[in-house]
């Protein structure tokens, strides 16, 4: 039996964020949008303004929010490294004084909350494929540190509230993920290469794009967080999300080459400060606790990717 939901999603007008408010609506639920648009535009939601179960209010999350819902998403914190680094104080605010208040909130509300944790408290990883139980390689100071040491105090938050208050959370690490939404001006490699090879202008890979990342198309990665939401409330995380497919920044180039039929050169750039070398999920966990696989392949995710920056060209969005 159905039973309809008041959904909280923070940073719900982001890339995944949109995503997910979307997915819930479709599924009969409330969806209550806050988002500050640091890193994102209200053009992400505005289809879905006229739905009387979608509402949006700008606010911070490093305040107090006073809401009455029955589950939150917190998704709140910039997840490019050019946002994320812009203001890497505001990145350690949003995500240990974000968690704080919204774990606040849950408590309050003895609301089931998720935590949009992150591949990165694995840093640049000596274990690979990365599995939950490995602690990561982090430098604690470098130009990363504001958004993986603030991700990793969140997963702490989050432990301590479960471990102090029994309240139910559900924490789990993404893996790089792209789609349809993403910003184009955030850095991301997906985004970047896509638009660069769209316009024809040099496609930059960073060192010698032999570092690897696993790409997850966003629909994939948006079940996974629905179902880990929906899991029994004993299985609480940490859990890797994404696909496991692995492929190097230069391969992924190619790829983006050859869907784009773009004239673009290939140029090279220095390789950022603590940039990992590689990255890989393994995600027996998710296999075994909540039977998920992802199921679009790397070549299908960036054609839609491909066709949505395309649309946005067109209509002179970019
Ligand atoms: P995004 O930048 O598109 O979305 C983040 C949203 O949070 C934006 O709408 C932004 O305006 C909002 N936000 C930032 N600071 C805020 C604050 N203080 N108060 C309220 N809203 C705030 O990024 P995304 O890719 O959609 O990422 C969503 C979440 O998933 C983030 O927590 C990110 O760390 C995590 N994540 C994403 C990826 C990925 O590959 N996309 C990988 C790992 C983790
Ligand atoms: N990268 C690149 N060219 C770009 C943008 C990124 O070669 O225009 C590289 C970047 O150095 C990293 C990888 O692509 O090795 C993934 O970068 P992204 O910023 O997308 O994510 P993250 O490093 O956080 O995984």
């Amino acid at each position: 039996m159905h039973t309809r939901k008041r959904v909280l999603v923070t940073g719900g007008s982001g890339f995944l964020g949109s995503h997910l408010c979307e997915r819930l609506l479709e599924a009969g639920h409330e969806v209550l949008c806050v988002d500050n648009f640091f890193s994102s535009a209200r053009s992400n939601v505005e289809h879905l303004m006229d739905d009387r179960r979608f509402e949006l209010i700008r606010h911070d999350v490093t305040f107090p929010l006073y809401v009455e819902v029955d589950e939150i998403y917190n998704l709140a914190c910039p997840a490019s490294p050019v946002h994320y680094q812009h203001d890497p104080v505001q990145t350690i605010k949003t995500c240990v004084h974000g968690a704080i208040n919204m774990l606040g909130l849950a408590k309050r509300l003895k609301a089931r909350i998720w935590q949009a944790s992150t591949s990165e408290v694995y840093g640049d990883p000596e274990v690979h494929p990365q599995t939950e139980d490995y602690w990561g390689h982090v430098n604690p100071n470098g130009i990363r540190s504001c958004y993986d040491e603030g991700k990793r105090c969140a997963e702490s938050l989050f432990f301590a509230y479960w471990r102090q208050s029994g309240l139910p959370i559900k924490v789990g690490r993404i893996f790089n993920t792209y789609g349809p939404r993403m910003h184009p001006n955030d850095g991301r490699v997906v985004s970047n290469f896509i638009v660069q090879a769209l316009k024809n202008e040099p496609i930059t890979i960073y060192g010698d794009g032999r570092q690897t990342r696993s790409f997850c198309y966003v629909n994939d990665l948006i079940d996974c967080m629905i179902l880990f939401m929906a899991s029994p409330e004993d299985f609480i995380g940490p859990m890797n999300m994404g696909n496991p497919g692995e492929f190097s920044i230069s391969d992924l180039a190619g790829q983006v080459l050859e869907l784009t039929g773009s004239r673009s050169a290939i140029i090279h750039k220095p390789l950022p400060n603590d940039d990992p070398r590689q990255r890989r999920p393994d995600i027996s966990l998710a296999r075994k606790k909540l039977g998920w696989e992802p199921a679009v392949p790397l070549r299908d995710g960036l054609a839609e990717t491909i066709a949505y920056f395309e649309g946005r060209l067109k209509a002179g969005l970019i």
